[in-house]
């Protein structure tokens, strides 16, 4: 084949072989957010540029590297999101959210951008399910999200994640950490990577967050944010570790977590596996009491986490795990001649009005090829219609589990024919079939006349 285009580097088709893992995981991750009550929310796709260097960060990977930016008519850039929170803080201030009652918990399975070193689990395109919840500086929201996230994976069957939990403090708190980090990375200043140097005075924190083996290593014993808590972020911090222990929630404290963007204050969090290859953040979130300020609302605590889809599939295919079946075809209708096959749109469009998922003969093959591909889809129930025995009203049903065939009486009405059709799929056990399917003969031709 001579394509003239390829797939984009670091993007994924999702085959239609493959898309019922995702339904899998989406219909979880909607259920269990509305069942916590979270409401979705959609937003763009791209948002103006400042968006996300204002609330990411300018010292962040994301921003530095990462972020796909175009630019428009004029001198405003705009660029594909590269995570969901901040363009969600900007529509729930844009729509005025946070006047109608607090908190506000919404969630959103969005796509997001970044232009990274494609590889397992990490791509330039991905999916994240995430929530945002608005207006609660309590530790019980920080507890909520994480059981919500714990929820997910658990429901999912995810086995061998573990959730790591830290708190990076507030501002008072990290303005001491800053300067204890400083000077134990002064006297490594000379090793550290060109990307490390530059955030040395800027914001040292995100020296912990570098993925240069070399850095890491000399990051290894360097101070840890939770020696320096203030008495109110110690306490928060105790309150959430208290909470998710009276809710069953285990966890890992881990004061190495930073997290990869400016905004977040207080708990942070990472829900990490080693299934994927070297150690992933399936999910990771935290508070970010600061944000929403910072992007021109009123004050408003606030916290959230996004969970990465790919990596989550990922894990669950790894892992062995079960994705839901997919529906297959209750009826396969396969018409012999102009006539049935005219009868089989017919009856195709009742039984889809009844909620039925039909199907039938739409390319003209011969009986042998079309129970063939009735085979291939899995249709539950074949009836078989040819031009004479529609002239005598009658059709043959079968049961494609058991094989066993019935000739069924069509009657005056389509009712009548939707209507031996239905109990019959309704039947589980060949006994049950034949006896619905002998009664309905019987009462089927008189309702109809
Ligand atoms: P990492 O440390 O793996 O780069 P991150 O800190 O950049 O992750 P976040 O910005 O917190 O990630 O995004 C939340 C989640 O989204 C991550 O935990 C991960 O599951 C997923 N994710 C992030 N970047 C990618 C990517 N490039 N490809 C696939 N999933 C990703
Ligand atoms: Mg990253």
């Amino acid at each position: 084949m001579d394509l003239i285009a390829k797939r984009p580097n670091g993007t994924m088709d999702v085959t239609p072989n493959e898309a019922y893992k995702w339904h899998t995981v989406e219909n979880v991750v909607k259920e269990t957010a509305e069942q916590f009550g979270f409401k979705e929310i959609r937003i763009p796709t791209f948002e103006e540029t400042g968006l996300f260097v204002r609330s990411v960060g300018d010292t962040t990977d994301v921003v530095q590297k990462e972020m796909y930016t175009v630019s428009s008519t004029g001198d405003k850039t705009y660029t594909l999101r590269p995570e969901g929170t901040a363009g969600t803080v900007r529509a729930v201030l844009e729509n005025g959210i946070l006047n109608e009652g607090l908190p506000q918990k919404l969630f959103y399975i969005l796509s997001a951008f970044r232009h990274e070193k494609a590889q397992k689990g990490r791509l330039r395109e991905f999916h994240q399910f995430g929530c945002e919840m608005f207006g609660s500086a309590s530790p019980l929201a920080d507890a909520e999200a994480i059981a919500l996230a714990n929820s997910v994976i658990s429901r999912l069957g995810l086995k061998n994640v573990e959730l790591n939990i830290n708190s990076i403090g507030c501002p008072e708190c990290r303005a001491k950490y800053r300067e204890a980090l400083k000077a134990y990375f002064k006297p490594h200043f000379n090793e550290l990577c060109d990307t490390c140097k530059e955030r040395f005075e800027k914001n040292p924190m995100r020296l912990l967050d570098c993925k240069s083996k070399e850095d890491q290593e000399i990051a290894k014993n360097a101070p840890v944010i939770t020696d320096y808590l203030c008495e109110d972020c110690a306490a928060h911090f105790e309150d959430v570790k208290k909470y998710l222990s009276i809710m069953g929630v285990s966890y890992k404290l881990n004061p190495k977590i930073v997290r990869g963007l400016d905004y977040y204050t207080r708990t942070v969090f990472e829900f990490l596996t080693t299934d994927i290859g070297s150690q992933a953040a399936v999910c990771a979130g935290g508070r970010y009491d600061g944000l929403v300020e910072e992007l021109g609302g009123k004050p408003t605590p606030a916290l959230g986490f996004a969970m990465g889809l790919e990596r989550i599939i990922l894990t669950m295919e790894s892992q062995g795990l079960d994705f839901a079946e997919e529906k297959t075809c209750d009826l396969y209708i396969a018409p012999m001649g102009v006539a049935a096959s005219e009868k089989a749109m017919e009856l195709a469009s009742v039984m889809r009005d009844e909620g039925f998922f039909v199907e039938y003969d739409l390319v003209g093959r011969g009986l042998k090829a079309q129970m063939k591909y009735a085979d291939k889809i899995k249709a539950k129930f074949v009836i078989v219609l040819g031009d004479n025995e529609l002239a005598d009203n009658k059709a043959k049903l079968k049961n494609m589990a058991t094989g066993e065939q019935t000739d069924i009486s069509l009657g005056d009405s389509l009712l009548d024919d939707f209507g031996a059709v239905y109990y019959a799929l309704l039947m589980d056990s060949d006994d049950q079939f034949r006896s619905f399917v002998e009664a309905f003969a019987d009462d089927g031709s008189s309702d109809g006349q």
